[in-house]
């Protein structure tokens, strides 16, 4: 049996890669320091004897025992308002958790995929962002703290790639979403879904003209899982290419809940890229791989979990 360790498994991402993993017949080594994850994504592998869980913060050294065929370094916060809540935390869970991974990707000859973000693009002048484009990001600014450890994570991985020759795969994600996102995360779907639950109105950032292209989880998750078995090194984006802007996305929700709220006004966070879709001409050459869920069919299995969800997890405050 191969043996993978997910790190960052009580995500959102992480926990749908580890049942992916679990399908595809793994034993799955899930890693996490809870600090924007939740127990409760992973509740139900909890007794598989195929699963075991690992409270870790990848930041600092990491022992496993036994061998690893793969890593899924998966470790991050995600969403601006939690890495600009924890920057320190953010950039060092990007470089020295990284690093850690490296080192024990090296260690155990395990092949190793890193998740890397459209984020890298920064604000992009290019559009749609191919993996040419060497990005626009503000260093100083205050999504530096992510974007930076994400370009960080980058080089480390092609230099551990080049210079001791680890297999290395790189993903550069774009906005995805399903079910088990954390409604208070601040990511857009969430916060939409979240208030139109709570009979809130909708807090549109800027004038809502910026464009996003999102992608569903189940899509992302193939995307990665053949990025990981095939033999491309460099960064592969995988994204939904259905680009919309913020505030046709709003009146989207707000149809789909069926909500009376209305959409209300707020200030643009700074830095926030006017627009990002991502183009997928590699991913659809090196993986065979394109999105096959619409933005329409996703949307309804993810209000389907939000509006299931005990109404006290509404109210939850973050962590
Ligand atoms: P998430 O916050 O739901 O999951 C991240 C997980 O990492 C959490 O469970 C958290 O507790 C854990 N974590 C954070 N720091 C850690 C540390 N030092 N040690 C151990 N565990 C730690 O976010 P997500 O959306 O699932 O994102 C997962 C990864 O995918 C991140 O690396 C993120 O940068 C990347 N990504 C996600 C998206 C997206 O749209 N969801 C887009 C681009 C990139
Ligand atoms: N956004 C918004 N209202 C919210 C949360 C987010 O208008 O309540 C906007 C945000 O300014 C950005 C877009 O939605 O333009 C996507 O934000 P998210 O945090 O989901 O992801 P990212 O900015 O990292 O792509």
């Amino acid at each position: 049996m191969k043996r993978v360790l997910i790190t960052g498994a009580a995500g959102f991402l992480g926990s749908h890669l580890s049942d992916r993993f679990i399908k595809e017949g793994y034993y799955v080594i899930g890693m996490d320091n809870l600090v924007t994850g939740d127990l409760r994504n992973i509740e139900h592998l909890r007794s598989n004897p195929h699963f075991e869980f690992i409270h870790h913060d990848v930041s600092k050294h990491i022992v496993i025992d036994g061998d690893l065929d793969y890593i899924l370094n998966f470790a991050s916060p995600a969403s601006p308002i939690d890495y600009l809540k924890i920057p320190i935390q953010t950039l060092k869970v990007g470089s020295l958790g990284t690093h850690n991974c490296l080192g024990l990707a090296k260690a155990k000859g395990a092949r190793i995929l890193v998740a890397s973000t459209s984020e890298v693009y920064g604000d992009p002048l290019v559009h749609p962002q191919n993996e040419e484009y060497w990005g626009h990001v503000n260093p100083v600014g205050l999504r530096g703290c992510y974007d930076e450890a994400k370009r960080f994570q980058e080089a480390i991985t092609m230099a551990y790639h080049r210079h001791h020759g680890v297999e290395t795969r790189i993903v550069r994600i774009f906005n995805t979403y399903g079910p088990r996102m954390r409604l208070n995360d601040g990511r857009v779907l969430p916060a939409f879904i979240g208030q139109a639950l709570r009979g809130e109105d909708l807090t549109v950032f800027g004038d809502g003209s910026q464009t996003r292209s999102f992608c569903y989880v189940d899509d992302l998750v193939e995307g990665i899982y053949r990025l990981l078995l095939s033999d491309h090194p460099m960064p592969v984006n995988v994204g939904n290419p259905a680009e919309i802007t913020i505030g046709q996305f709003a009146e989207e929700i707000i149809k789909l809940t069926g909500t009376s709220q209305k959409v209300i006004y707020k200030p643009l966070p700074q830095d926030d890229p006017k627009q990002r879709q991502p183009d997928i001409t590699l991913a659809r050459k090196v993986l065979g791989w394109e999105p096959k869920v619409s933005r329409e069919e996703g949307l309804r299995i993810t209000y389907d979990y939000f509006r299931n969800l005990p109404e006290e997890r509404l109210y939850e405050e973050s962590n």
